[in-house]
């Protein structure tokens, strides 16, 4: 590695380790119950002086002996997503809210996937937030039951590669919060939603490209159909699951 490269490489992790403490921070104040307590009682050691929280990093669990097949919630192992979780409002096209709560549960294997995708995209200056992720199989019959229909919503019984633990659906934000031109919303059925669909200006097809193109790199494909829809490759193999998370 050259001298130059030492050095543009060391300013780049600079500049993440920042703009990823400032981010940890935001979410800290609407998030307090997630603060580990190690942090907490490290705040009160020192000098008695009440730090505020967002100093502190919010996340620290580690991935390390987990099976790749376990499901686990995103947020306990990287702060720096951002999510918008649409079935768990009725700001979907079903008009239904589905889940109990809003959280983006996964497998393992799909966790790794995503950190490695979204440090990647922090260099290019956005990160991934998520609609939907891990979707236990009887939320699928209940969303079947609101739109029988193969076209919008997978046979429950055949499930969805969400079932499995092995999809999701996203967009990329900058790295404070604003949503890039996709052309179309989350879920919006019809042409000017598919891959292939090249008619549409520059700006959108750009920052299509970027999600998928990295998103290829660490082991996500795509539909023709949904620009917002990646699956982690061979999870198709994988078993329909209904594992359940808790609601507070
Ligand atoms: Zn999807």
């Amino acid at each position: 590695m050259s001298y130059q490269k030492l050095i543009q490489g060391i300013t780049l992790l600079v500049l993440i380790s920042i703009s990823s403490l400032t981010f940890s921070c935001k979410e800290q104040f609407s998030l307090p119950k997630e603060m580990p307590n190690t942090a907490e009682s490290a705040a009160e050691v020192l000098e008695g002086i009440h730090l505020e929280k967002p100093i502190l990093k919010k996340t620290n669990k580690s991935l390390v002996g987990l099976a790749d097949s376990t499901f686990v919630r995103l947020a306990d192992f990287s702060a720096d997503f951002a999510y918008d979780m649409r079935y768990a409002t009725k700001n979907n096209f079903l008009n239904a809210k589905v889940y109990d709560c809003a959280e983006c549960y996964t497998r393992v294997k799909t966790v790794k996937a995503l950190i490695a995708a979204n440090k990647a995209f922090n260099k290019e200056g956005v990160k991934i937030k998520f609609y939907d992720c891990y979707r236990p199989n009887s939320v699928q019959y209940k969303m079947w039951k609101i739109v029988p229909n193969p076209q919008y919503v997978a046979n429950p019984v055949k499930g969805s590669i969400h079932n499995k633990g092995g999809a999701v659906d996203i967009t990329l934000v900058t790295l404070e919060g604003e949503e890039l031109d996709m052309g179309t919303d989350f879920d919006f059925f019809g042409k000017r939603a598919y891959h292939d669909n090249l008619d549409l200006p520059q700006e959108i097809l750009d920052n299509r490209k970027l999600l998928k193109e990295t998103m290829k790199k660490f082991g996500f494909w795509s539909t023709r159909t949904e620009w917002w829809h990646y699956n982690l490759q061979g999870a198709s193999k994988d078993p329909i699951a209904n594992f359940k998370w808790e609601c507070e």
